[in-house]
């Protein structure tokens, strides 16, 4: 704590933060940093937690607020970190099915309701300031932190940490991480990620900047080298482009324990809080600027940003109030429970061997260790302690409770799973990946988490599908994971696959309910699921240097003609969706215009359904390459059976541009463009097409 010889002054912030507006409240900050010494302002800079604090946070990571910047002379609060992507790192708090699951429910209105509630839970439990809105494009998905991520797309990556972003901000201040190319999770202390001005923006900072746009609070900056400089020391990255360009007056924080490795280096880029402790900063910076490698400007600056992110929240929050009981309580767990529902995407469903009748069926099997474990995923920054999770097979038995015989084996024998599986109607395999297969990394010694070496399952699980698959008549696999898992050695041997991510405290009931059909599965995988791992970018978990080049994902695919296994944008139904009249509002905008994308979706099937359209557009004639294909815009549309529903996407002529370096600009070409709308990413998919021109201003 700084300042507490004295407290004669302990009202001043408290006047900047009832200030009315931002040119009041950028007068009275500048009145309050007149007030404060220069310790007391290096002090705002980093983080308090002390050596004991950071061993007891061995202990159980995050249980408490990470505290930083607390003055009492002045009555400048501390913000209150606490971490977490699928819920609070907290005590125990509401687990709901990690962001790459959100990001599948292509849902943005309920993606804000989790960020209300995540935003809730850390206001009620004495945080204000959320670390959890982590956005980097997994490259590669053998990433082994894909899981904390919603998806590949930045354009999709955007909408959803917005949505998220909206929640929380209505109680405590948001940071989006990890800025930027932190997808190599092995590596990420030290690797140079090397990446070309244009690939940068449009592929790895367009997201980013969205969420500046909205209001973000703080960003976090990656631990990772950027063009030969660490994040935290990336001027490029950090000045020039966020805070500069972009307009960013938010303050930024760098990524915990070895974030920043050079106080001078970290100030002078634009880092302006060390965290969680200080170490390069505190009294290295005093030193630092006493010397006069850092200027007092600086110091300045990074305070100023950081009390004006505080007092800005000072007055956020529920005018009700904050009650500790709705942490994890009915209410969350139900919200948990509808993303897991609308998360799950249904991959195969030969001769529609799901749903199973709850009425016709008599008894089934489930096979499979997972299917008896709390798989929530992984056991880092993003550890949840819920009161308790729902496994498939408990979800399975509360929803048939009796009325269906369910025989569980942990699938550990191989000769027993072949009787079991012989003698049921239908057999649900739960297979997939774990904490220890995938996860944040701190060093070898501690065996968990880390990159994929493949992308398949582990050893043993396709030996099961495969024992199941043969002595079954119908086996529906169940996956469990945070990324894309390859799965050729043994998809067509089994009549049904369900992707359900790591799903969150009420996961098994959700599971259940789309089993059994009382839920329409309509969750899309927000990032392909390549048949082999051949098809991807290259990947090194220990790479020193690598190069991140412009293609990846659907845009690679594309690019070389390349069959994934599942599409990004890919998930089957229990009802049938006809697409139609395509309609759009303009043949041509200009640059920054807009245009607004019509469209018919019919279900044609029996059951009520959730469908995911997505728009994507390409470019006849650009100067420069591009993708065949982009996203640009999504909706869902509820549908019940023989309903039509008119769609509406909007896309900004703006959204179109590329980044075109040698201008150091976004440019928005004057040509063609041509409109899909469709199901999926998949160009027998895209059905719908048309196209407008963009010229004039
Ligand atoms: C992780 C960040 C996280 C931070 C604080 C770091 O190790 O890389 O994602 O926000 O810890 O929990």
């Amino acid at each position: 704590m700084n300042g507490s010889g004295g407290n004669t002054g302990a009202t001043a912030f408290a006047a900047v933060a009832r200030s009315e507006g931002e040119a009041d409240r950028e007068e009275r900050i500048k009145e309050l940093l007149s007030k404060m010494t220069f310790d007391e302002k290096i002090y705002q800079m980093s983080g308090d937690e002390s050596w004991i604090g950071l061993a007891d946070m061995l202990l159980q990571y995050n249980h408490r607020p990470f505290p930083a910047g607390e003055n009492k002379r002045l009555g400048i609060p501390p913000i209150k970190f606490t971490d977490g992507p699928r819920g609070l790192c907290l005590d125990h708090s509401t687990c709901f099915p990690v962001a790459m699951a959100r990001g599948a429910t292509w849902d943005t209105e309920l993606q804000e309701r989790v960020g209300d509630t995540v935003g809730y839970e850390a206001r009620a439990q004495g945080a204000d300031y959320y670390g959890g809105v982590c956005i980097n494009v997994p490259r590669h998905p053998g990433w082994g932190r894909s899981q904390e991520t919603f998806g590949d797309d930045p354009h999709h990556l955007g909408a959803m940490a917005v949505a998220m972003i909206n929640g929380v901000q209505r109680h405590v201040m948001a940071c989006a991480k990890h800025f930027a190319c932190n997808s190599i999770e092995e590596a990420r202390f030290f690797v140079d990620v090397q990446v070309d001005e244009r690939t940068l923006r449009e592929i790895y900072l367009r997201h980013f900047e969205k969420c500046v746009k909205a209001g973000v609070a703080s960003v976090m900056s990656a631990y990772n080298k950027v063009n030969g400089y660490y994040c935290g020391h990336n001027r490029h990255l950090l000045r020039e482009i966020l805070k500069e360009e972009w307009g960013f007056d938010g303050f930024v924080m760098s990524d915990f324990i070895w974030g920043v490795k050079d106080g001078v280096a970290g100030a002078n880029a634009g880092l302006d809080m060390e965290m969680p402790s200080a170490w390069r900063y505190g009294r290295k910076l005093k030193k630092a600027v006493r010397r006069g490698d850092v200027d007092e400007e600086v110091i300045d600056e990074a305070v100023t940003r950081i009390l004006r992110q505080k007092a800005r929240f000072a007055r956020a929050g529920d005018p009700a109030g904050y009650d500790r009981e709705k942490v994890a309580s009915s209410e969350h767990a139900m919200l948990a429970l509808e993303v897991a529902q609308k998360s799950i995407v249904l991959l195969k469903n030969e001769g529609k061997a799901l749903p199973l009748g709850l009425d016709s069926i008599k008894n089934i099997a489930v096979i499979g260790e997972l299917a008896d474990k709390a798989n929530i995923g992984d056991r880092g920054s993003s550890r949840v302690r819920p009161p308790y999770v729902v496994t498939p097979l408990h979800g399975i038995r509360d929803k048939v409770s009796g009325r269906v015989e369910v025989v569980y084996d942990s699938g550990k024998n191989l000769a027993n799973v072949r009787r079991v599986a012989g003698s049921a109607e239908a057999v649900i395999v739960v297979v997939g990946l774990t904490y220890k297969e995938e996860g944040e990394y701190l060093s070898d010694w501690s065996r968990v988490g880390g990159d994929r070496d493949d992308l398949n399952l582990p050893a043993g699980q396709e030996a099961l599908i495969k024992a199941v698959a043969e002595a079954a008549d119908r086996c529906v696999v169940v996956l469990e994971g945070g990324s894309a898992i390859t799965m050729e050695a043994w998809k067509d041997e089994v009549e049904a696959i369900l992707m359900v991510w790591y799903p969150g405290m009420e996961g098994g009931h959700a599971i259940a309910d789309i089993l059994f059909g009382d839920i329409n599965p309509s969750g899309k995988l927000p990032i392909t699921f390549p048949e082999s791992a051949d098809q991807l970018p290259f990947f090194d978990k220990k790479a020193k240097r690598i190069e991140y080049g412009y293609y990846h994902g659907y845009r690679l695919f594309d690019k070389e003609g390349l069959e994934p296994a599942f599409p990004f944008g890919f998930g089957l139904s229990y009802t049938e969706y006809e697409y139609g009249n395509l309609r759009l509002s303009e043949t041509r905008i200009g640059k920054s215009g807009r245009i607004k994308v019509y469209f018919d979706v019919t279900n044609t099937g029996e059951m009520e359904g959730h469908e995911v359209v997505q728009l994507y557009v390409g470019y006849k004639g650009s100067k420069v390459d591009r993708p065949v294909k982009e996203l640009k815009g999504f909706a869902r549309l509820d549908l019940t059976p023989g309903e039509t529903k008119t769609g509406l996407i909007e896309v900004k002529a703006e959204d179109l541009a590329y980044y075109d370096t040698d201008a150091g600009a976004w440019e928005t070409e004057e040509i063609e463009y041509v409109v899909y709308v469709g199901p999926s990413s998949r160009y027998e998919d895209l059905q719908l097409s048309d196209t407008f021109k963009v010229s004039g201003p």
